[in-house]
């Protein structure tokens, strides 16, 4: 599943290619994904101009001018008639671009496909079908999307810090009964971590991740934090160097990932220098948690 820092380079590569360009034509070819697409889906975005492409948490937010307000200057402070396109890639959803239709049409799972009047392509494919879009008035800041205002913080933000993780969770009136795995998991309270990037986190600070968010200490919160700005930069950055060789290229905009130190090596040793532990694997929720044995 598409987490930050897959969304964000997906992000930067739509952003070069959409920016600036008029969508002429939106296909649907179902009727809804996770949800049902918006009734005015279709009529909001065709003719509508794309401005550039922003991501919140795991959204991405394709910002478009509407079709009557195109000559407007593109400045942000005069950004009155934008809407957002809101767009989540669900558990296997994939943005492809294209600069002619004929090679969007062999994409097995396609489900909508955006013309644009240049004749390009964007096609959405899925075949898991957990992804959806949707349409809002306004731009980042500004919008009237209950979706995006129920969002918690960005971790790469500074205001994400050990001390709005001390005060405002492990210190907060609720939650501290949860563990802090599914507190960073959730979406109202940091935006943007997924199953992957949290057991990362979570083994490099050294905390176990069914540990009681109320039972973290300061310093433990300080490395959490650190180790979650620290492993999503790196991913966006290694997103970075694959998103290159595509750059001129049709098609494809493949996921990279890291080399992942705990994720996915269940029964191997720990790679902690001197550690000497091992990786051990539990399913809880239906989901896989890696964590160093040695972890309290
Ligand atoms: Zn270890």
């Amino acid at each position: 599943m598409p987490e930050l820092p897959e969304v964000e380079t997906v992000r930067t590569y739509l952003d070069g290619v959409m920016s600036g360009r008029e969508i002429e034509e939106v296909i649907l070819y179902r009727k809804d994904l996770r949800f049902r697409f918006p009734n005015n889906f279709r009529k909001t975005l065709e003719g509508a101009v794309v401005r550039r492409v922003s991501r919140r948490g795991k959204l991405i937010l394709i910002v478009c001018c509407k079709k009557e307000d195109k000559e407007r200057t593109q400045k942000k402070k005069h950004e009155k008639n934008v809407f957002l396109w809101l767009v989540h890639l669900g558990m296997s959803g994939r943005l492809l671009w294209f600069s002619c239709r004929r090679a969007c049409e062999v994409v097995r799972h396609r489900h909508v496909c955006i013309r644009f009047v240049d004749g390009s392509f964007l096609c959405y494919e899925d075949a898991r079908r957990f992804g959806f879009m949707e349409v809002a008035e306004g731009c980042e800041e500004d919008h009237n999307s209950l979706r995006l205002d129920r969002m918690g913080i960005e971790p790469l933000s500074k205001n994400f810090t050990k001390q709005w993780l001390w005060d405002g969770v492990v210190q907060g009136v609720r939650g501290q009964g949860r563990t802090i795995k599914d507190t960073l998991m959730d979406q109202g309270c940091v935006a943007g971590l997924g199953n992957i990037y949290v057991n990362e986190a979570l083994w490099a600070a050294r905390v176990h991740p069914f540990r009681r968010v109320g039972s973290m200490s300061r310093v433990e919160c300080g490395r959490i934090v650190s180790s979650i700005k620290k492993i999503l930069s790196s991913a966006i950055a290694a997103g970075g160097s694959t998103l290159r060789d595509y750059r001129g290229g049709d098609g494809e905009l493949g996921y990279f990932q890291l080399r992942l130190r705990a994720y996915g090596r269940g029964g191997e040793a720990c790679r902690r220098r001197g550690c000497g532990g091992r990786i051990v694997r539990v399913v809880r929720g239906g989901r896989a948690s890696y964590f160093c044995e040695r972890v309290r």
